[in-house]
């Protein structure tokens, strides 16, 4: 079988690809696609997967790729029953991308990334967990001594870092040198299945370090700024932060 190209872990901003229908089949909901190449997120870390179209060549019929999900190490395209019917193997498509909420997903894991890069490097709390939607989140932390002052500050202090214009950066690292970095293990590095050869990375230049499977904008100033609008204890240690976006300001 040929490798088939997963776009999204290389380049964040493929947002529409020519592609080729490897295979399909029925799902519960409508038919199922794989193509020999994506630009679909397929969801994970806490980031939904994509939306968008499929739309055929040969007739410039559409469909409405309604989710997409990683199965057997492909990325597979879930259409809507009500388009009706499916495209064949070996239709040509151009599949393009919902890239008003890719980007804001985008904006927002960011957001969330300098987050739990500030707060463990100024507090020392490790980050639990996470969650998104397009233009806000949460992030769960071991933090025992939250306040809502030190809410505020940490939000200062996210906004000064996101305004300092840091590049963030992926690389794929070898398992090994991966597993030498000390600012990964705080991450759960060790949690990540024995047999993976390589480790993807998200690095915010300067503010954070974290094993990643997600798309990130190229430079925090893409994010604009971010206003805290919730925390809540989940018991005496575990705490959470929920956030959302503030739309960069024009030049
Ligand atoms: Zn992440």
């Amino acid at each position: 079988m040929n490798v088939r190209e997963q776009l999204c872990y290389s380049d964040a901003y493929a947002r529409t690809i020519e592609a080729h229908v490897d295979t399909v089949t029925d799902g519960d909901a409508g038919p199922v696609v794989v193509l020999d190449r994506t630009v679909f997120y397929p969801g994970g870390g806490g980031q939904p997967a994509d939306r968008g179209t499929l739309l055929r060549a040969s007739d410039g019929r559409t469909w409405t790729v309604r989710a997409a999900r990683k199965a057997g190490g492909d990325i597979v395209h879930e259409l809507d029953l009500a388009d009706g019917g499916s495209p064949e193997v070996g239709d040509l498509v151009t599949i393009d991308l919902d890239w008003a909420r890719r980007y804001a997903l985008m904006r927002t894991h960011t957001a969330l990334h300098a987050l739990c890069g500030v707060v463990w490097r100024d507090y020392g709390a490790q980050v639990t967990g996470g969650n998104m939607e397009p233009g806000a989140g949460r992030m769960d932390f071991e933090f025992e001594r939250m306040s809502g002052d030190l809410v505020a500050e940490i939000e200062a202090r996210v906004n000064h870092e996101i305004a300092s214009k840091r590049d963030v950066r992926v690389n794929v690292l070898p398992r090994d040198e991966a597993f030498a970095i000390p600012d990964l293990i705080r991450t759960k590095i060790n949690l990540l299945p024995e047999g993976i050869p390589e480790v993807r990375t998200i690095e915010i230049v300067g503010l954070d370090l974290q094993a990643d499977g997600g798309t990130h904008v190229a430079n925090t100033s893409e994010v604009g700024g971010i206003r805290v609008t919730g925390y809540e204890s989940k018991g005496r240690i575990n705490k959470r932060i929920r956030l959302e976006l503030l739309d960069p300001i024009a030049d």
